[in-house]
This record gives C-alpha cells, structure tokens and sequence, in this order.
C-alpha cells in the first residue's frame, strides 16, 4: 500500500447460484489481491434464506474485512468490477437471485450518503445475514450512529440462519 494511512473497510459478500459456496470463496482470495488492500479476515460461510422473492435458492453469506487506501468508490469499483467477473447480471429485480453480490457495509467510521454509494450500508443493521457474521470477526466494531455490532447482532433474530459446518463445504 503507499504512504496513505489505510482504513479498515468491511465487505458483505452474498450469492445463491452457480455453487454459492465455490463463489465465495473465490470472492475472498479475489478481495485478498486487490491492489492497495490487505484483506484481513473473512468469516465462516453462513446459510441463510432468501430476502424479498422466496421462489428462488437460499443464499449464501459471509463478511470480509481488509485495509485499504483505495478510496471509497475505488473500492465500490474493485467490487463490482469482481462482481461483473463472477458473470453478475443486472436486471434489475431488487433481491433477485445472483452468481455474486458484494456490498461495501463500512469504511473506517465514515458515513457516506452519496449517488453510487451509502455507507454504512443501508442494509447492515438489519440482516441477519450481515450481523451475525460480522459479529464473528468484529463483534466490538461500533457502527457510526448506532451500536456496537454484538449490540445489534444480540437483537437480529437468526430467521433460520446457520452457520455451515467443515462437512458442508467440502
Ligand atoms: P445491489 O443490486 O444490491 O448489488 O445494489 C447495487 C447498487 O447499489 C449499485 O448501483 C451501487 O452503486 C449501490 N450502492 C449504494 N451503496 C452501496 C454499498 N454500500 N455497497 C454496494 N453497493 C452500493
């Protein structure tokens, strides 16, 4: 990284098709080459149901965190630019099935409110899917204007999430 004080940034990461499990785990070595980042730690694969249209697979999930002096919508581009690379299409169906989906959910304690970009992201206090993974790897982490993720996490109803085991990944 260059002489730039890098920021510690956290990354949703979601998919349910095309083996969700292989898309992950491609998704965090990819996150782990971007460049001016240092990717840290990802936590387990989580399972969990699908939001909005329920005739769809169930996803998988989990949460990244790295360093990074990329900027902001830098690093909003390095994650669709791997989304586009797990062959993402966007057609426009809000919570609709897909290969990968990457969302940037924290940037250092910036609240950013922007076009392209809202951080933290919207989603994050709610989702089962997003805390409780969170609260795996950062579970003192405080989120800017709320709580601290073991907080909100202890208040997130699991809604049928589970961790996934040694056995079902291989
Ligand atoms: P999605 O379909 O959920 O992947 O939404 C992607 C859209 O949300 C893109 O157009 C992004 O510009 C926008 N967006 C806004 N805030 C964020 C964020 N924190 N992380 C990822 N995408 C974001």
């Amino acid at each position: 990284m260059n002489g730039v004080e890098p920021v510690r940034a956290f990354i949703g990461l979601g998919s349910n098709l095309d083996d969700p499990i292989l898309q992950l785990t491609q998704a965090c070595t990819e996150l782990a080459s971007l460049p001016e980042c240092r990717a840290l730690r990802c936590s387990s694969l989580y399972h969990s149901a699908p939001m909005g249209p329920q005739d769809q697979p169930s996803f998988i999930n989990a949460v990244a965190t790295l360093d990074t002096t990329l900027v902001p919508l830098a690093l909003l581009d390095a994650l669709q630019a791997i989304e586009l690379r797990h062959h993402r299409v966007r057609d426009g169906e809000r919570w609709g099935p897909r290969t990968l989906d990457l969302d940037l959910l924290l940037y250092g304690d910036e609240v950013i409110d922007e076009a392209r970009l809202t951080v933290p992201h919207p989603g994050l206090i709610e989702r089962e899917f997003v805390l409780h993974p969170l609260a795996e790897i950062a579970p003192d982490l405080r989120i800017p204007g709320y709580a601290t993720v073991r907080e909100l996490a202890a208040a997130c109803p699991m809604r049928g999430l589970r961790r996934l085991t040694p056995d079902q990944l291989s």
